[in-house]
């Protein structure tokens, strides 16, 4: 691992924090669990997408920079640095981006690359089912071939943000009487399609953060499948590494939270030295996510020479799903009872920043799959332990 940063690399760094000083909403963007925020935060990244900052690490062609991952960790600790808006289409941009980038069409890469990058069309993922959470192989919504169209039946929930989406992408059972994780097809939806239902579902913070979708023989062309028919949990494997994996949590992102809570210590030193564990707690959180940040450079330096991670992206994952919580957690411990204060409440300022944070951090060792199914995969996988 080299840790020094080429000219070319410092060059990048600076034109990203200049453009992010000169851009960056001064105000703060409503919500994006919200239909008003989800358009302001689409309306902000179309911005980041103009200057070619919304996908550094994608082609030219479709809209990005041809960053490698070593300016891509750069470009995350300045779009955080910098207190820019947390991003509502990584859903589409860095998992199904990924996916079409190493699975998709040549016409499915020119069509749907650029109009992501641009935040044309925002992503929902649609995996999990009523009967399929952790079993993700147990999904029965079905997707029966006729022509050039699929007719799609079924049920998907906790779809983030799907109430707002333009699309959904998810795994279908496209081979009748198929079991587990054979014959599913990888599909590509319209939300606006005929046969399409969304009901929201509120999340911890009372927005309509979810929602179940509902398919009523809606046609979908065959065109819009990636991969081979059939051959879709390999696609949604590959989506699944790219979740638990580097992208979807940057090191930048704890890093910068980490600061934010050495602040919050600083300004409440007297109360919280009265209890020596949160100053300890504080230091650990930053330590943590200092060590997550060298963690990712090693691995980026390992994936630049070509190697692959596998099942370690399940590590990641634990780290950044109980590092988020250790540092929200101990943010809580500092505000005390008033930490509970709801954004509504005229004292609650700072504090509704971090019972958000603390309420979304709850959610992060379930999503992206759940952590006690990480520790089986590395259990299983990487410790060589029997499966019972
Ligand atoms: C904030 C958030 C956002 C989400 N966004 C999406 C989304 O956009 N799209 C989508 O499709 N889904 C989404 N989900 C759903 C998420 O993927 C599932 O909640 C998750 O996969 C767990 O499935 P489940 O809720 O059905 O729980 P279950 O699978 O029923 O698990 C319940 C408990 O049992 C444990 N468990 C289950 N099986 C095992 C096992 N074999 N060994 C040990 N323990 C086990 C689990 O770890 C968990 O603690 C989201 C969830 C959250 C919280």
């Amino acid at each position: 691992m080299n840790l020094t940063y080429s000219t070319e690399q410092q060059r990048f760094r600076m034109e990203v924090r200049q453009w992010l000083a000169d851009n960056v909403p001064r105000q703060k963007l409503a919500s994006y669990d919200t239909k008003e925020g989800f358009e302001q935060h689409r309306a902000w990244e179309r911005k980041l997408s103009e200057a070619r900052l919304s996908m550094v690490m994608w082609p030219q062609e479709f809209g990005g920079r041809g960053c490698d991952l070593t300016e891509w960790l750069i470009f995350e600790e300045e779009y955080y640095g910098a207190d820019a808006p947390m991003r509502v289409n990584q859903n589409g941009q860095l998992l199904l981006g990924s996916t079409l980038l190493d699975f998709g069409t040549e016409q499915q890469k020119a069509h749907f690359l650029p109009r992501m990058a641009a935040s044309d069309d925002m992503w929902a993922q649609a995996w999990s089912e009523p009967n399929a959470g952790s079993d993700m192989a147990n999904i029965s919504s079905k997707a029966v071939r006729e022509g050039d169209f699929y007719i799609v039946n079924g049920q998907k929930t906790w779809s983030t943000r799907a109430t707002f989406a333009d699309w959904a992408f998810g795994l279908f059972r496209s081979e009748p009487g198929s079991k587990r994780h054979h014959g599913l097809s990888f599909l590509m939806v319209p939300l606006d399609a005929e046969g399409v239902t969304i009901r929201p579902i509120k999340a911890l913070n009372g927005k309509d953060a979810f929602a179940e979708i509902f398919f009523d023989n809606v046609k979908v062309p065959v065109k819009h499948r990636i991969g081979d028919e059939g051959k879709g949990w390999q696609v949604a494997m590959a989506t699944a590494g790219f979740e638990r994996g580097l992208l979807l949590r940057s090191p930048a992102r704890f890093q910068q939270t980490a600061r934010k809570l050495v602040q919050l210590y600083r300004s409440h030193k007297a109360s919280a030295d009265r209890n020596p564990a949160i100053g300890v707690a504080v230091s650990k959180c930053w330590s943590d996510a200092q060590a997550y940040a060298l963690s990712a450079y090693n691995t980026v330096g390992r994936l630049n020479r070509g190697e692959k991670i596998g099942a370690e992206s399940s590590i990641n994952k634990i780290i950044w799903s109980e590092l988020d919580l250790a540092i929200h957690q101990t943010a809580m411990d500092i505000l005390g009872a008033s930490s509970e204060l709801l954004a509504s409440a005229p004292l609650a300022t700072e504090r509704a920043y971090w019972l958000e944070g603390f309420l979304f951090a709850q959610a992060g060792p379930i999503y992206a799959g759940a952590n006690e199914i990480q520790r089986n995969i590395i259990a299983e996988r990487m410790l060589g332990l029997p499966k019972s």
